[in-house]
């Protein structure tokens, strides 16, 4: 691994604050999605290993809970510090495991670190209340106090702001924490655990935990020690972790997946709003929860949208991420990669006209051409499905009260975009709009000061902001009588 700081590069779980093998010696390797070439290996641990990684989160949390904000928060701010002063070896880490373009992989960590930063300083705003009582010698007190052991599991697109954004605030409160990275991408969140335990953290107050995602996962779901678990991933996993978290009753955040409508009315400004669609759909080579997966043009500025925008993705570069200047790297594996393929072909089959790409990339592996897909009806299973690739497809519409019903038209309720600078009808569209969020005029908004989340089947709960901190905090009402 080519990275200034070796010691960023480890290939053992973290657990009680011990680099440790799998017990039964096995590892599972890790490939570089650009070259297929393995690059190293990490434990395959199972239920034994997690047991013991959750134990020793339970044995941290009297010691770790009972500090002041201001402690944690000074260990916080070092974590910070060095994710900070370590960004560009962190940034190639995660390249090279998960084939982004390395600016977005710096960008992704200082994004990352950010959520870091900012729980370091919210963690000391756990405000209570008082609330006056009926009877006179009352007082009602509400206080807001540490949920426990948390449990986080996380993805491979975002393989290390999302073990940020989950543990941050969870740590700023109090929580100990156990995480199981996705086995795709584990160095990445290996790394913050080299960096976590430079930073001070106690032993056992963070650990890290690979291996073999159903028995991991089946474990931190169902052992009455973990009190919450966070999870981002799929849907279909999400609900598999809730139907195994009802069995001990745990508080949940459940990050999963989307389907984002992107509109552009006809009083949008055409150049911004194929700036925003760009990088909205092609963001991580379109492997994002958040990316457009369904472009809605209004009839007026249809075409000058599709030609414009079809002229910005073929000066697209695509490659190895490593590579300077590259905007579009390999998909995640062979299973993301079909999956891109069969939704290009169905759309066609079903009447779509593809304005550029629409097949696999000569660069071979998982490389698939950045596309564009004009004409796409309802039949085209990309209608409802989300893609999680580079392809891009275009619907026609005229008028609002349609656009909004097929934008809506999704089980899944996380982002959604749009382009107007009509107010009025930014007022009517952002509220009729069922989606955790939307951007207005804007292709891109995660931030640690925004809360980030989904309703319908894209999830419970939110990330970032003053609200991420509630998912972590039990509210307790004490009454004292006799004053
Ligand atoms: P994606 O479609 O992004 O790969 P997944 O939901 O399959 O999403 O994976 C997200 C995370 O969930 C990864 O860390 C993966 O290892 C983990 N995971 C996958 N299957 C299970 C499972 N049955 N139980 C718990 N975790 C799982």
């Amino acid at each position: 691994m080519d990275i200034k700081n070796k010691d960023l590069f480890r290939q053992q779980s973290f657990i009680n604050g011990e680099w440790v093998d799998a017990i039964n010696s096995k590892t599972i390797n890790v490939n570089n999605p650009a070259t297929q070439e393995i690059i190293g290996n990490v434990p395959n641990c199972g239920k034994d290993e997690t047991i013991s990684a959750i134990r020793s989160a339970k044995n941290s949390w009297k010691d770790w809970s009972s500090k002041t904000s201001k402690e944690r928060s000074n260990i916080l701010k070092k974590w910070f510090n060095l994710i900070e002063e370590n960004q560009e070896d962190l940034a190639r880490i995660m390249t090279i495991e998960q084939g982004k373009p390395i600016t977005e992989s710096r960008g992704e960590i200082t994004y990352g670190a950010s959520f870091v930063e900012w729980f370091a300083e919210e963690g000391k705003r756990v405000y209570g209340d008082t609330i006056p009582d009926v009877f006179q010698d009352r007082r009602i007190l509400v206080i807001k106090q540490p949920v426990g052991v948390v449990a986080a599991i996380t993805p491979w697109n975002f393989p290390s702001s999302m073990i940020t954004r989950k543990c941050a605030p969870a740590l700023a409160v109090g929580c100990p924490v156990v995480i199981k990275p996705a086995s795709q991408t584990p160095f990445s969140a290996l790394a913050l655990g080299v960096l976590a335990e430079k930073a001070g953290f106690p032993k056992g107050t963070i650990n890290i935990i690979t291996g073999s995602a159903k028995e991991i996962g089946e474990e931190l779901s169902t052992n009455p020690i973990v009190r919450k678990l966070s999870f981002t991933g799929s849907t279909e996993v999400g609900k598999i972790l809730l139907r195994q978290c009802s069995s001990t009753v745990k508080k949940v955040s459940m990050e999963l997946g989307g389907h984002a409508p992107f509109i552009a009315f006809e009083d949008a400004d055409i150049d911004e709003a194929v700036e925003g669609a760009f990088l909205s759909k092609f963001r991580n080579t379109g492997q994002t929860c958040v990316c457009s997966n369904r472009l809605f043009i209004h009839e007026k500025i249809h075409d000058e949208f599709v030609e414009k925008f079809t002229i910005k993705v073929r000066n697209m570069k695509v490659g190895n991420g490593l590579e300077e200047g590259v905007i579009s790297g390999p998909l995640i594996d062979q299973f993301s990669f079909r999956k891109v393929e069969e939704h290009v072909h169905d759309a066609v089959n079903v009447g779509a006209k593809i304005a550029i790409g629409g097949k696999k990339h000569k660069l071979g592996g998982t490389f698939y051409e950045p596309t564009v897909l004009f004409n796409v009806t309802n039949k085209a299973r990309i209608t409802y499905e989300e893609t999680f690739g580079p392809v891009a497809p275009i619907y026609k519409f005229n008028n609002e009260d349609e656009v909004i019903n097929m934008a809506n038209d999704s089980p899944y309720g996380l982002a959604s975009y749009f382009y107007s600078r009509d107010i009025g009808k930014i007022w009517r569209v952002a509220e009729a709009l069922e989606y955790g969020m939307v951007g207005v005029n804007t292709g891109i908004m995660s931030k640690a000061e925004a809360p980030f989340g989904g309703i319908k089947e894209s999830g419970l709960g939110r990330e970032g902001s003053k609200y991420g901190l509630d998912d972590f905090l039990e509210v307790k009402y004490i009454n004292i009588a006799g004053i």
